[in-house]
């Protein structure tokens, strides 16, 4: 008998993973847990049957949520993270001495629980003594800080179920009001390709446009996602993703890394025209 995970990207496209072994299911408070062992793609993480994170491809989503930013502002010290259960963006930030503090909003504290039991790679980080988790909604929580964080990143489920209210107006604006005037805002921004997935990157992009001065947006390849092609947005008070890179900077740190360098990351901003035409539609 075989057992396989199936993802629907569209109504008529479909997406399977041959399942090795089924490790963990259960029902929380807020999603659906499954965790599974398959060959080709290692340990998969799925929350509500969508995929979340696997083994084999999440050091690119990783290295580009956390890199990006970091290479553009080396005095990051205090960070804000939303959602991100799973730890590999705090893998990420970890590596980087300079950051002093970093506060984790994580409604769901069963998928950290199964992330650190299950998902030792991406979840290693979470003790880390600058590590604060708090177990509430992302949305809730930036209500508060003002002026207070130099890196804020969105790295949520999408735009429907708990993570729906992480795509809104008010909550951008929020950030913008956390945030210290050399600020930046990095958010899982969907994918252009199919119409679905294309209506919420937009709608996320038009609500960024309207409360940040600087709004870009970049790709990165993540095979696992629908379409393959996936997009993270870059807002700011004032720095520029190009402009204020400090490639020198970044490359004297020696951080060994498997997907971001910091050409790619110049090249991860320059769109093909269909993507830069559905951007130019929320203008
Ligand atoms: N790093 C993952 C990847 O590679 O795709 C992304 C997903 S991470 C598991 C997303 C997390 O966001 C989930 O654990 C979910 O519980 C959390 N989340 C969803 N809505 C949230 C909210 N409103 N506030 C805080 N966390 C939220």
């Amino acid at each position: 008998m075989e057992l396989w995970f199936t993802e629907e990207h569209t109504k008529n496209v479909r997406f399977s993973i041959k399942v090795e072994k089924q490790l963990v299911s259960k029902q929380g408070d807020f999603q659906r847990i499954d965790v599974f062992d398959t060959k080709e793609f290692g340990r998969i993480l799925t929350l509500d049957g969508y995929l979340m994170v696997t083994e084999k491809d999440e050091f690119i989503y990783h290295e580009m949520i956390t890199h990006v930013p970091m290479a553009v502002n080396p005095a990051i010290k205090k960070v804000l993270v939303i959602g991100a259960g799973d730890g590999g963006t705090i893998r990420e930030l970890t590596r980087y001495t300079s950051i002093e503090w970093i506060d984790m909003v994580e409604i769901d504290q069963e998928v950290v629980n199964v992330c650190k039991e299950y998902l030792p790679q991406t979840a290693c980080k979470l003790e880390d003594e600058r590590v604060h988790i708090h177990y509430e909604d992302g949305l809730k929580f930036v209500r508060k800080p003002v002026n207070m964080y130099d890196l804020i990143i969105v790295d949520s489920t999408d735009p429907f179920g708990p993570g729906e209210g992480l795509f809104t107006k008010e909550f951008y604006g929020n950030c913008f009001k956390a945030l210290t005037d050399q600020g930046i805002l990095i958010n899982q921004h969907e994918s252009p390709y199919y119409e679905s997935d294309a209506n919420a990157m937009q709608r996320a992009h038009r609500n960024i446009k309207a409360v940040f001065p600087v709004s870009e947006v970049y790709q990165m390849h993540i095979p696992t996602y629908p379409s393959g092609h996936w997009m993270f947005g870059f807002a700011s008070k004032g720095l520029s993703p190009i402009k204020d890179l400090n490639a020198e900077w970044w490359n004297q740190l020696g951080l060994e890394t498997r997907y971001y360098n910091t050409d790619l990351h110049l090249g991860a901003f320059a769109l093909p025209n269909y993507v830069k035409k559905l951007l130019m539609e929320c203008e």
